[in-house]
């Protein structure tokens, strides 16, 4: 298996300095350079549950530039499976985040934008016949998914008043958020949307009544899911440059840009800890970086 338990680094910036709080982050980035972040904590419950029902075959489901897709290829061939993904897109789409996969074996099967929606029936078209094939939700969402990053609030060995993460598919903040409630802890989870209009994204949460333990923010998407702007890039070279840590433009740069906002906005106690969880997601800037 692959070792977890990150690093934490501080974040020495003046702005936090002047606020008066403490600001850490945890370097998920840094589980793997391909299997990265919060992917691999999702994967990590859903491989084994596969191997340990003898199936041989991963199938998932993406869009060009998954990072979970990523993660997939490479931990599939890792552990001895073939992999398969529709891909969202037409045929052909391709680019050098398809291309890696590629190396790692896995196969491409490219979906229009309406049937890709019904995940259950293309698996079950392609796939109901084949006993060795095992679904693996888009983006390692599910039960089994949230359970590993459960893990990244049990092995924390200090205390935090608010653990921050980008939220895409909710699965990581409900790990954290179930995490903290079963330990009891006054930690506040906080995801921040990088979706636009996904006031409904915490459906899981709710219904598992994680509702005292965490809070979404939904007003740093940039303009929404995969968007980018000059102000995210500035702000990633700026970070970069100050602390060596690259994030990526999809998730971790809006959700870094979202804890100084709050900061700048007095949200934050004086004499706060933070945690910020780097989910990885790295190979994304491939797709913006010319
Ligand atoms: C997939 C991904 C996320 C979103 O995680 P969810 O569990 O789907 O909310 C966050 N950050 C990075 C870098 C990712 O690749």
């Amino acid at each position: 298996m692959i070792e977890i338990n990150s690093p934490i680094e501080p974040l020495c910036f003046k702005l936090f300095k002047q606020k008066q709080i403490s600001v850490y982050i945890k370097r998920d980035d840094k589980i793997h350079p391909f299997i990265s972040g919060n992917k691999w904590r999702k994967l990590k419950h859903t491989i084994a549950d596969a191997k340990q029902k003898n199936k041989t075959h991963l199938v998932s489901f993406g869009g060009a530039y998954s990072n979970h897709l990523n993660a997939l290829a490479c931990a599939g061939a890792m552990f001895g499976f073939k992999t398969t993904a529709f891909i969202r897109g037409d045929e052909g789409v391709s680019n050098q985040m398809l291309a890696l996969n590629k190396l790692w074996g896995m196969e491409f099967i490219y979906t229009d934008r309406t049937s890709y929606r019904d995940k259950e029936t293309l698996f079950e078209n392609h796939f109901g016949q084949d006993e060795n094939a095992y679904f693996v939700n888009e983006g390692g969402a599910g039960i089994l998914g949230a359970k590993g990053c459960q893990e990244i609030v049990t092995e924390l060995t200090d205390s935090y008043q608010h653990i921050f993460c980008a939220v895409g598919t909710a699965t990581t903040l409900q790990g954290i958020a179930q995490a903290i409630k079963d330990q009891q802890l006054t930690t506040k989870a906080e995801g921040i949307c990088v979706l636009k209009g996904a006031e409904n994204i915490d459906v899981e949460l709710q219904k598992n009544q994680l509702q005292d333990y965490y809070k979404i923010h939904h007003q740093f998407h940039e303009g929404g899911y995969a968007k980018s702007n000059p102000k995210v890039m500035d702000f990633i070279t700026m970070f970069a440059s100050k602390t060596g840590i690259l994030l990526d433009q999809v998730y971790t740069a809006k959700m870094m840009m979202a804890v100084f906002t709050l900061a700048e906005q007095d949200y934050f106690e004086p004499n706060s800890k933070i945690l910020c969880i780097h989910t990885g997601g790295l190979l994304g800037l491939l797709g913006v970086l010319k």
